[in-house]
């Protein structure tokens, strides 16, 4: 069987990667969605509400599986006997750091394969990061993230912007 895990932030998770996990989905027999439970990058969403939108948003996918790991990915990779990582590539800005992560891991580990699936044109421009600087001005986000995860997101920035307790000058 293979199985291969696609890891990453997803704060939040957008087009761009749905495109990705549902095209990754067609070639391995089972695809496992891995968040980074990453603190240092300072998330938006916690891993826990990251996972959900993922498991909400793939539940049409019988083969894609959402988890998270700590750590590093090539040891969390083969914990679960995963032998392939997929990772996008939007554009050339991407292929640098991407290319030596890929070697990196080879290095420690040459039994799991990096495999890199070029974005849809579409979807190009498209970052979590771009979802959030339009989300944090309350601009429309509809063509970054599917309608469902919409208000969680406006309701995220609401509470970051104005929390409980917090006085209004
Ligand atoms: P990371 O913090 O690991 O970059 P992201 O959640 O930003 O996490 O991205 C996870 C993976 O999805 C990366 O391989 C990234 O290149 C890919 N990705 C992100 N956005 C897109 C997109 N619009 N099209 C294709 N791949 C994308």
């Amino acid at each position: 069987m293979k199985r291969a895990i696609y890891p990453g932030s997803f704060d939040p998770v957008t087009f761009g990667h749905i495109d990705m996990i549902e095209r990754s989905a067609k070639i391995v027999d089972e695809l496992v969605v891995a968040v980074l439970n990453n603190s240092a990058k300072n998330p938006l969403f916690s891993v826990k509400e990251r996972v959900s939108m993922l498991e909400e948003i793939t539940s049409h996918l019988p083969n894609v599986k959402i988890t998270f790991f700590d750590g590093l990915l090539i040891d969390y990779a083969r914990k679960i006997d995963a032998a392939i990582i997929i990772r996008g590539l939007r554009a050339i800005t991407d292929f640098e750091y991407e290319l030596q992560l890929a070697q990196t891991n080879r290095i420690v580990d040459s039994r799991v394969d990096t495999i890199f699936l070029t974005t849809s044109l579409e979807y190009a421009y498209l970052s979590s990061t771009i979802v959030k600087e339009v989300a944090s001005y309350g601009g429309d986000i509809s063509h970054f993230v599917p309608e469902q995860l919409m208000e969680r997101i406006y309701q995220k920035y609401a509470e970051v912007q104005n929390p409980k307790g917090a006085q209004n000058f």
